[in-house]
């Protein structure tokens, strides 16, 4: 059984797979306490639910492109096994992952999305770094969500150490909701003239940015 916050079908709001109709299958909790987050309402509650029951509900909302979310979906085990079922039945995956669970186990059809926890989360020594060696440039994204500039130093020299430019499909450069000055990021990045995308949360924009499900 997995412990399971909501099932919902809406546009997926972030990486390059943004605008898309998606089904979202967010489970429940998190370790983590970046002081940003937005989904804090997933750190407790939520029901036990078969992978059965979740397999039947992504059918019926009919999304070919399906993303396994949280919280931190690989804080439960048989998260693994929802994603093979998923896979199995020939769903596009994605994986949104906070970066301090291991994906080695995750199956090699799914997508990822990892995030590099930055100093402003109040996490970023929790990354686990060996992830970055399981990237895979066709398939696999990175984002760094950006409260300030140190967030965004700490961004670009990650970016150089890892080489991050050759080994992602993409480098999501995210604004932290509220906290930093959109022109003042965009800029950055511009005169960064690194190969990097800038993302806002979609979904944010076109419902309310405190809203459940969307
Ligand atoms: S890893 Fe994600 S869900 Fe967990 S606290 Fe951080 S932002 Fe929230």
């Amino acid at each position: 059984m997995l412990r399971v916050t909501e099932i919902f079908r809406s546009i997926q709001g972030e990486s390059t797979h943004a605008g898309r109709p998606c089904t979202f299958v967010r489970l429940t909790g998190c370790p983590m306490r970046c002081v940003w987050c937005d989904s804090e309402y997933t750190f407790t509650g939520g029901d036990h639910v078969s992978i059965d029951e979740v397999m039947k509900k992504v059918r019926d909302y009919g999304c070919r492109l399906v993303e396994v979310t949280g919280g931190e979906p690989l804080a439960q085990r048989e998260a693994l096994d929802l994603i093979a079922r998923l896979c199995d039945e020939e769903y596009e995956v994605l994986i949104e992952t906070g970066g301090f669970v291991s994906t080695k186990d995750v199956d090699q059809r799914a997508k990822i999305i990892l995030d590099i926890k930055c100093p402003g989360s109040g996490e970023a020594e929790r990354n686990h770094w060996p992830n970055l060696n399981l990237l895979r440039p066709d398939l696999d994204e990175v984002k760094f969500v950006i409260a300030d500039r140190p967030d965004w130093d700490f961004a670009l020299k990650i970016i150089a150490e890892h080489d991050l430019e050759r080994r992602a499909r993409a480098i999501l450069i995210s604004p932290a909701w509220g906290q930093i000055d959109l022109p003042e990021l965009a800029n950055w990045i511009a005169e960064s003239g690194a190969n990097l995308r800038m993302q806002l949360q979609l979904h944010k924009y076109i419902w309310d940015p405190e809203a459940r499900g969307v």
